[in-house]
């Protein structure tokens, strides 16, 4: 193993985009991509096909890590990957680190408490969007990734405010709270209990 390419909404997005890889000749979304040479090695053309994977939709949207496992093969394979700016690209092992119920547990203490100082409201449950300033359930509730942003609001609400080329999954944004350019990707690995920097 080379290389992993992580970072999918899903399981069901990842395997669609494993399947698209093993078959490119199948797949709707790769037709522009020539065959195999056959003086090319497989390695080659599968690197020249992921290359391309990532340009073109429905992939080129996603908050996706390119990751070399070696470095030795980040620097000699460095020109055959393009990556969309938003797309980044690691070396080294993944280290996914789930945030434990504890840590969940005092962020939502400390949120709650920011929330009752800053506006002197003991809301209980309630939590309240910072966009539409409608009740927000905390299963569609998103934070700012910014450490010390406390915008809360629906996930509905922060994506219509990205999403300003109207395409179904934002790529980045300012946050209306803190004005910083987040990315759409790390606000959902947040919201799903990830730690953002894998
Ligand atoms: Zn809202
Ligand atoms: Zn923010």
């Amino acid at each position: 193993m080379v290389l992993i390419i992580h970072g999918f909404p899903n399981s069901r997005a990842a395997l669609r985009f494993e399947w698209a890889w093993q078959h490119p000749n199948l797949s709707r979304h790769l037709r522009h991509v020539p065959k195999k040479k056959s003086r090319q090695s497989v390695f080659s053309y599968c690197l020249m096909v992921v290359s391309e994977m990532l340009q073109v939709t429905p992939w080129c949207r996603l908050p996706l890590v390119f990751r070399w496992l070696h470095q030795e093969l980040a620097g000699d394979y460095a020109s055959t990957i393009n990556l969309p700016a938003h797309m980044s690209l690691k070396c080294g092992n993944v280290i996914v680190k789930k945030i434990g119920h504890g840590q969940k547990k005092n962020e939502k203490d400390k949120r709650k408490s920011n929330n009752e100082e800053d506006n002197g409201i003991n809301y209980h449950n309630d939590l309240i969007c910072d966009i539409c300033y409608r009740k927000l359930d905390k299963t569609e509730k998103i934070m700012c990734s910014k450490e010390n942003c406390k915008l809360i609001a629906h996930l509905i609400c922060l994506a219509n405010v990205f999403r300003i080329d109207k395409k179904i999954i934002p790529i980045n944004g300012i946050c209306p709270s803190c004005n910083t350019k987040v990315l759409w990707g790390d606000l959902i690995r947040k919201k799903l209990g990830c730690n953002i920097d894998i």
